[in-house]
């Protein structure tokens, strides 16, 4: 499992035992010193957190960067590298998901990263390397060669409390539960299919065992582990019977905060079908790969089921409303999708095929973050036998429920942050 370090409310004024922490505060400019010279660079707040443009680090400092797919960016600092989720405060850096104020972006054709990377991330990872003070706004370095210094979860970044300011008192907030959570959240799941809609039959499931049953299978198993983690669940369905796609997500209104729909994916007959393996988790979007229209055709084919009139009751403007408010979900969800995905990645025997947009109706209508996790290949033996198990079910759900607890975390934060 993955360890989470977290940022949560610190503050770059706060940190120098001054006063109160707004972005208002962070520094309209960095001074980065080093055995070459000092240089002085802008600090950039066009969302919210200071931010600083990449090329700007690398003419000063060991900076690169690199574009990945998926949303991702590489930024290595002397050749070590931190991966940015583009858009979400997230960072990963050697295998932990850390929570930042606020994430890197881009700009035009600029690359922005956060400034808490290089005021309070770096420091910590080349502590003999590099400091920064932040009343100075000033970024040192202080050995010749950068030394690396293992973070452990229990070093001074790992502070999950927002750092108290003096002054200006704040709103209470309720002090986390063991699980790090200071609300009530409620989740829903949706165990794929069910009833005469079989899903797919798995070339290696046992016989008369389809889809459905993975689906409920699991997503029994993850109700259980999110009610273990105080997470009140909603359910599609708890037994063997068909619910419309329609009426699945619009189970997920009020205090119903995320969707969270459970398939298991197999591949037609064809030349080394049996190979592909491992778990894939989707978002609603537009921008579709050839496999991702495989996989939604496949899921909507539940869609057959159904009366006509359901599908045909969409008035436009009720069709524009709900494509605005997936768009306003989209960013959540993709955020949602990608600590779902890393965590169940893990525990998973198959590839982490990591995360994609397609046309899935029970996400198109979802009126919250909702993400569409397709669990393993029934066409895979190994995958197959990993799902069809107690223990690999149990294992799937837990991780898939640490990834929905990771997830609200940083939804948390965002809340409590002014
Ligand atoms: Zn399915």
């Amino acid at each position: 499992m993955i360890d989470s370090l977290f940022y949560l409310g610190s503050c770059l004024v706060a940190l120098g035992g001054g006063g109160p922490c707004s972005p208002a505060e962070a520094p309209a400019s960095l001074t980065i010193a080093t055995s070459r010279g000092e240089s002085v660079v802008p600090v950039l707040n066009h969302f919210g957190h200071p931010a600083i443009a990449a090329p700007h680090l690398g003419s000063a400092l060991p900076v690169t960067f690199s574009f990945e797919s998926g949303g991702w960016v590489t930024v290595a600092f002397a050749g070590e590298p931190f991966r940015f989720l583009l858009d979400a405060p997230l960072m990963e850096h050697r295998d932990r998901m850390m929570h930042l104020v606020g994430g890197a972006y881009t700009s035009g054709d600029t690359l922005y990263v956060p400034l808490q990377w290089l005021s309070e991330v770096i420091p910590s990872v080349f502590s003999e390397g590099y400091s920064y003070d932040p009343v100075a706004a000033r970024f040192e370095e202080v050995g010749t060669v950068p030394v690396i210094t293992t973070v452990s979860s229990s070093a001074a970044l790992s502070n999950p409390v927002p750092a108290p300011s003096s002054g200006q008192p704040r709103p209470a907030v309720p002090e986390p539960n063991e699980f790090g959570l200071r609300f009530p959240h409620t989740v829903a799941i949706d165990p794929g299919h069910g009833g005469v809609d079989r899903g797919n039959p798995g070339l290696y499931l046992p016989r008369g065992v389809s889809e459905k049953h993975i689906t409920l299978a699991i997503g029994l198993e993850l109700k259980r582990a999110l009610e273990r983690r105080n997470i009140n669940v909603i359910m599609t369905r708890t037994t063997d019977r068909r619910v419309d796609l329609s009426d699945r997500s619009t189970l997920c209104v009020g205090d119903c905060e995320l969707f969270v729909s459970v398939h298991l994916d197999a591949l037609p007959e064809g030349p080394g079908y049996t190979r592909a393996s491992g778990i894939h988790t989707y978002i609603w979007g537009g921008s579709q790969s050839a496999n991702a229209r495989r996989v939604a055709a496949m899921a909507n084919q539940a869609l057959q089921y159904e009366v006509a009139q359901n599908t045909q009751n969409d008035e436009e403007l009720a069709f524009i409303m709900r494509d605005l408010q997936m768009n306003e979900h989209q960013r959540e969800s993709s955020v949602l999708a990608t600590v779902v995905q890393h965590m169940a990645a893990s525990v998973h025997p198959g590839n982490d095929r990591g995360v994609e947009q397609a046309n899935y109706a029970v996400l198109r209508t979802a009126r919250r973050p909702a993400i569409l996790i397709e669990t393993g290949f029934a066409s895979n033996q190994r995958d197959a036998r990993f799902l069809i198990s107690t223990q690999g079910q149990r294992s799937l759900a837990e991780a898939i429920a640490e990834g929905i607890v990771e997830y609200l975390r940083v939804y948390e934060s965002k809340l409590s942050t002014p």
